[in-house]
């Protein structure tokens, strides 16, 4: 963790310091090696929030875009069940800063228990992850929003394990505020997959990464994305009963022959003799 009290102070880690936990109270020790960023750590083996994952620096870039007081900010739900939330603001939003792979129920869990919540997910995590998004690119339409595409195939541009969240998730292909950049790009951009399908198709947006900063720092949501995937979903419907209305009753009176006849196959059985 990032921060531990010192005196009853929120302190950083630094040489020598001795802390104890604000979440259960036991005492830590303050990491401060060149291997990892300086950071506290509980006793032993023992963290007494199971959904924790190390601080990577990619994590301390994007938390450092919040107030220290929005950072590691300890939840309590009606039945005492207690997490630490990566960031979260003063508005209530919570923000996850995600970089390793988390299974679908624990991802769940953390959604229902934040409940105004967004992901961002270090897209940079796995070797094929950006490539992949570069190519996949090529199935989005555009739709009548700006910045606003819709897809029938997410898996061809995210990671799997990201594709049927229920909160909308950034994915931070660019590394965007780190210094490992990814090479060639310079476009500072996030890309979101929203919650939902719209007439089947995902629907996937892109924000800079101020942005999405300003959005954090002065709305509840950073995204309307329910109120975006219904409407992309009704022009879908309208689009569709007008090409319907419009289209031909020759169309539907003499179908495409789904069969072709077996003559190639006659064919080919032939030429064998
Ligand atoms: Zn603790």
């Amino acid at each position: 963790m990032r921060f531990a009290l010192v005196n009853d102070t929120r302190s950083g880690a630094s040489p020598g310091l001795i802390g104890s936990c604000p979440g259960c109270a036991q005492p830590m020790i303050a990491k401060c090696g060149t291997q990892k960023v300086w950071h506290w750590a509980h006793r032993g083996e023992r963290n007494c929030d199971p959904w924790w994952e190390p601080e990577t620096p990619w994590h301390r870039s994007w938390k450092d875009q919040f107030p220290s007081g929005w950072q590691e900010v300890i939840q309590r739900d009606e039945t005492g069940e207690k997490h630490i939330a990566d960031v979260r603001t003063e508005l209530g939003l919570v923000i996850e800063f995600q970089h390793s792979y988390i299974p679908a129920k624990e991802m769940a869990a953390r959604e229902a228990f934040h409940q105004n919540m967004v992901w961002v997910v270090d897209g940079a995590r796995l070797k094929r992850d950006h490539p992949r998004f570069l190519q996949g690119q090529s199935s989005y339409r555009s739709t009548f929003l700006r910045d606003v595409f819709i897809t029938y195939s997410p898996e061809g541009c995210f990671p799997s394990a990201w594709l049927n969240c229920s909160m909308p998730v950034f994915f931070d292909f660019e590394r965007v505020g780190t210094s490992n950049k990814v090479s060639g790009t310079n476009r500072d951009r996030l890309w979101c997959l929203l919650p939902g399908r719209a007439d089947g198709q995902a629907i996937v947006t892109s924000v800079s990464q101020c942005g999405f900063i300003r959005a954090a720092r002065e709305r509840a949501h950073i995204i309307p994305s329910r109120a975006i995937v219904e409407m992309i979903a009704a022009r879908l419907r309208h689009d569709r009963a007008v090409a319907e209305q419009y289209t031909p009753h020759w169309f539907y009176a003499y179908p495409l022959r789904q069969k072709q006849s077996s003559r190639p196959f006659r064919r080919r059985r032939r030429s064998r003799y």
